[in-house]
């Protein structure tokens, strides 16, 4: 009955909200890593992006407007993380909005952290993730980082890695694993990736991952997620383990879809 209930109403919000093909198309051409999807993948990454918006608020501050074509480019970014995730979007059910400013912001807002530590933001930030708050994006970044290849980051999917790692407390690296991964393997994976990351970054090698990477563990997980779904081939090569890592947990593996060239002509 629940189950049915459920589908009934997944039926009714896709209906009721589709979106029409020029928008999808736009935003699509503007996302060039989605190049990587078959039409069955964005068919579905479309259905949810549908649902999200439909549970989701994105809202302008700082006097933003924001445009139709802005919430379904920022909405396929939320979604391409969660796409085979089982409970998809349930991961982002702690939050109700994401804001959108104008260009980068100063947060006014301080947070306690798990061990009762209050974080002043000094900012100004380009984006920001809070345990149980909004998703925060400045346009002007979103649009930069869209191209992950002109720009070496993608903001969103950064964004919305946190929330996952957050889904279980402070953004440490460690999201909540399937029971099919084994968490002191993906502990000592990514601890040992991070620690030869931090070290080449200390010998100011020119590092093909953000820097920022080495800022936290956090942090790490965060931005090597950007680099798993926008530039595969860069994180299989640099850190394979991690790439295998990933690949289990978010049930996807873009390096293998990128090799097969399985995606749509045209888009790349
Ligand atoms: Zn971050």
């Amino acid at each position: 009955m629940l189950d049915a209930l459920k589908r009934w109403r997944r039926r009714r919000a896709l209906e009721r909200s589709a979106i029409p093909d020029d928008l999808w198309n736009e935003a699509v051409a503007a996302l060039p890593f989605l190049g990587i999807y078959g039409e069955a993948e964005r068919a579905r990454l479309r259905e949810l992006v549908v649902l999200f918006l439909g549970r989701k608020s994105i809202v302008g501050a700082g006097g933003h407007d924001v445009t139709p074509l802005q919430r379904v480019v920022i909405a396929i970014q939320a979604c391409v993380p969660v796409l085979e995730l089982e409970h998809s979007l349930d991961w982002y059910d702690d939050f109700e909005s994401v804001v959108v400013y104008p260009g980068e912001f100063v947060p006014d807002w301080t947070w306690e952290d798990e061990a009762g530590v209050v974080h002043v933001n000094d900012g100004p930030l380009a984006g920001e993730a809070m345990p149980g708050g909004p998703v925060v994006l400045s346009w002007p970044d979103v649009e930069a980082s869209a191209d992950f290849e002109a720009s070496g980051m993608n903001l969103v999917i950064h964004e919305f890695a946190h929330k996952l790692d957050m889904r279980d407390g402070d953004a440490n690296g460690c999201p909540p694993l399937p029971a099919s991964l084994d968490a002191r393997e993906w502990k000592r994976v990514m601890s040992d990736a991070y620690e030869d990351f931090c070290a080449r970054v200390d010998r100011d090698e020119d590092t093909a991952i953000d820097p920022y990477a080495a800022d936290s563990p956090g942090e790490f997980f965060a931005v090597l997620s950007e680099v798993f779904f926008a530039a595969p081939a860069m994180l299989a090569d640099a850190y394979p383990e991690v790439h295998r890592q990933f690949a289990a947990f978010y049930g996807q593996d873009p390096a293998g879809l990128a090799a097969a060239g399985s995606g749509v002509a045209g888009i790349n």
